[in-house]
């Protein structure tokens, strides 16, 4: 598998901004946040004109909250602007601008999860580290145990046991990088393209896997959309209109003040201004933070 991989990945392995030698391990930090809800295509999108407005580990530090939220436009989910912020802010005071090289230190930085911290110290510093994302647990559960339909996935415990025992020494980089191409570009979550993929000959579940039968996701919705998209539409609205009131919100987003419509909204507000995403005065007009 591995020497079938390497051959695979050396003439193959996609061209993404955030991964152009020599490596920044900033513009690995800022990409590897922006990938933790949002689409590749999208973040290769939106990742240069954020990059042109924060260039340096420095500028994202020493920006105000609002224009890191205004940058962020476009990505959604903009409680990890936040995190991202906070977390330049923690490198330059504590670790003199250097985003950190060690595991157990980037775990202590704001907002870098478990997922996080092993991406930037196998990506940004060729640290051997597994880096088990949705695209690497459904190549190794897939590879290494048949699964009988789409939607099987060995449990992440075990399939986090299974990265570990088979990363190659010294290939925390490419390795990682070579499964998570596996899984973008052949191992799809639905209809995945065995007969195309480097790796079928020796997988166990090529060809014998049955449809997705998983039911769609259901969120929770407001007037039919879901509450995510009306979290994204009232940062939207604050990037335009500064200081204004809840009501004035709810007319801009639904066209009516109703009681109804400011109630449900003040809980959306609440919970943005916990995440430190929105603030609001006094007399209860909101801002994005500065
Ligand atoms: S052969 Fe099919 S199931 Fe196996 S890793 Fe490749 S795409 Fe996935």
């Amino acid at each position: 598998m591995r020497r079938q991989l390497r051959r695979w990945f050396d003439r193959n392995q996609r061209a993404l901004l955030w991964r152009r030698e020599p490596r920044e391990p900033y513009i690995v930090l800022v990409a590897e946040t922006m990938l933790q809800q949002t689409q590749v295509e999208r973040v290769e999108a939106i990742l240069p004109r954020f990059l042109e407005r924060f260039p340096t580990l420095d500028a994202l530090a020493g920006a105000s909250r609002a224009e890191v939220i205004a940058a962020w436009q476009g990505l959604g989910y903009n409680r990890r602007a936040v995190h991202l912020h906070r977390c330049a802010q923690a490198i330059v005071s504590d670790h003199g601008g250097i985003v950190p090289d060690d595991y157990a230190l980037l775990r202590r930085l704001p907002g870098i999860g478990d997922y996080t911290a092993r991406a930037i110290a196998a990506f940004a510093y060729k640290r051997d580290v597994a880096v088990v994302d949705v695209n690497v647990r459904r190549v190794l559960s897939r590879f290494f145990a048949v699964q009988p339909t789409e939607t099987d996935l060995l449990p992440l415990p075990t399939v986090r046991e299974i990265a570990e025992s088979v990363l190659p020494r010294g290939g925390g980089r490419w390795w990682n990088e070579a499964l998570m191409d596996i899984g973008s570009l052949y191992c799809r979550r639905r209809a995945p393209k065995c007969t195309d993929c480097p790796l079928a000959r020796r997988c166990a579940s090529a060809g014998r896997m049955a449809p997705s039968v998983s039911p769609p996701k259901r969120e929770p919705t407001y007037c039919g959309v879901p509450r995510r998209l009306w979290r994204g539409r009232l940062v939207e609205l604050l990037r335009r209109h500064s200081m204004i009131s809840v009501a004035s919100c709810a007319q801009l987003l639904f066209g009516s003040a109703s009681r109804r419509h400011v109630a449900w909204l003040e809980s959306v507000v609440a919970q943005l201004q916990r995440e430190g995403v929105i603030v609001s005065t006094a007399d209860g007009r909101l801002d994005l933070p500065k």
